[in-house]
Order: structure tokens, then sequence, then C-alpha cells
């Protein structure tokens, strides 16, 4: 199983790791990394991997989970399959900190914006996807007041310029389980076999347990704007935010 770097140091850019298998010349397994897989709603991280040996480097366009382990996709293979990554070989790890960084800042402002909506108007979040411009929050709620949703922007806005700090720890499954009465969309990361949880607190507004990757102040984030709202039949919702300095 991949050591996941990200999972305890979210701001993490750069590591060493030694290539454990390559599938299809394409598909790279490292022994750890800091690369994000897609999951839980949030995109994977790109970037590129290093080979020490000779310095030679490979763009990594996406990563996913495979089997317990972190797969990365190089761009294009390398015609020539001695020249390509083989099991091994030492890398140096590089994500793309922008992408990475947005997704941060977007991911965090998610658990602000749906908190207050599950507060304020009742609403169960029933999805999120991040992107770089918006993201999109998918929620169930049958009376639909959009004039309040200015209003809820504003109390997400208050609580972000507060700078509550964003605290994360790991307890057993289980007492996840007993203490929260449900795991969030947000926490689709988790396989069955996991044993750990990972508990993300935003001091003052919100304790989930959740795998992604966070800011570690709300002041990280700056604000978000609330840009679009749907109707998408019986009580089902979509809201677009964006995030403004
Ligand atoms: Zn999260």
């Amino acid at each position: 199983m991949t050591e996941a770097l990200y999972f305890l140091d979210c701001y993490l850019k750069e590591f060493e790791a030694t290539v454990e298998k390559v599938n299809d010349n394409k598909f790279v397994v490292l022994d750890r990394t800091a690369f994000y897989p897609e999951s839980g709603g949030q995109p994977s991280d790109t970037g590129k991997l290093i080979r020490k040996s000779d310095g030679v480097e490979f763009q990594i366009l996406y990563a996913g989970k495979l089997n317990g382990d972190i797969s990365h996709e190089v761009a294009s293979p390398v015609e020539n399959v001695s020249t390509s990554l083989k099991a091994g070989d030492k890398v140096k790890g590089v994500i793309d900190w922008d992408r990475r960084y947005m997704h941060m800042r977007m991911h965090t402002a998610t658990h602000v914006i749906a908190n207050v909506i599950e507060k304020e108007a009742g609403a169960q979040i029933t999805g999120n996807q991040l992107g770089l411009d918006q993201s999109r929050v998918d929620f169930s709620l049958e009376a639909f007041d959009r004039d309040k949703f200015a209003e809820y922007e504003k109390i997400a806005n208050d609580l972000i310029a507060w700078s509550n700090p964003v605290n994360f720890y790991l307890v057993s499954r289980k007492e996840a389980e007993e203490k929260l009465s449900r795991l969030t969309t947000l926490a689709k990361g988790f396989s069955d076999e996991i044993k750990e949880v990972r508990m993300v607190e935003i001091e003052g507004v919100t304790i989930e347990a959740c795998g992604g990757t966070h800011v570690k102040n709300t002041n990280e984030i700056k604000g978000i704007k609330i840009t679009k709202l749907q109707n998408k039949g019986k009580s089902n919702r979509r809201m677009y935010f964006t995030l403004v300095d």
C-alpha cells in the first residue's frame, strides 16, 4: 500500500520515492507519494517525477487509487522501454502546487459553505465536485428559498474571515462512527479496510471525517461567492461557488 504523504502534510510539494512497479509502461506505483489521487470530489494532482540517476522528467497527468496503491499516469510513455521508469528507480516527485493549493482552498471552503447550508437551511449534502474555477455542492432541500443564499454566503464569509485554524487528527473508524451521526460525502475517499479515520476540524465551524487536502487556516480561503443555484428536480438542488480574494 502506497504511503500517502499528502495525508499528514498537505503542504508537501516535493518528495523522494522509489518506483515499486510500472503497469503498461505508463502507470507508476511508488512506495510513497505526495500526489493526491482523485477521490471524494477532489480532482487528482498533476506534476512530474524526475529520475535521480539521469534527471529525465516524466510528466504526471493523473493519480488514482488502485487496490490500495496510488497509481501515477505518465503523460507519454517513452518509446524505448529501457528508458522508461522501472521498479527500483529512485525519483523525486514534484506536484503542481498552484493547482493543488487552489483545490485545498476550494475543499476547505466546501466544508464551510456546506456546513452553513446544513445548519441554516436544514439541507442535506449529497455530493460535491471541486474545480479550479468553480466548485459545486449538491444538496437535498424541500423549501428552496434562493433569496436566503446571499445570507448564507455572508455567514460563510464571516466564518472564513475569523481565521479559524483547521486541525486534523486520527481516530479509530469505530470511534469516528460513534462520535458522528454521519460520515460526510467528503469522506467517500475511505475504503472499508481503513481502520483509522482522519477527522478534520475547522475550529468553531465543523468537525468531519475527511481524507482530502485542506488549508491550515480559513483565512487562506479568503472568501467565497455563490455564482449559481439550480433546481435538479424534486428536492435536489445544486450550488456553484467561486473563490474571491
Ligand atoms: Zn475535507
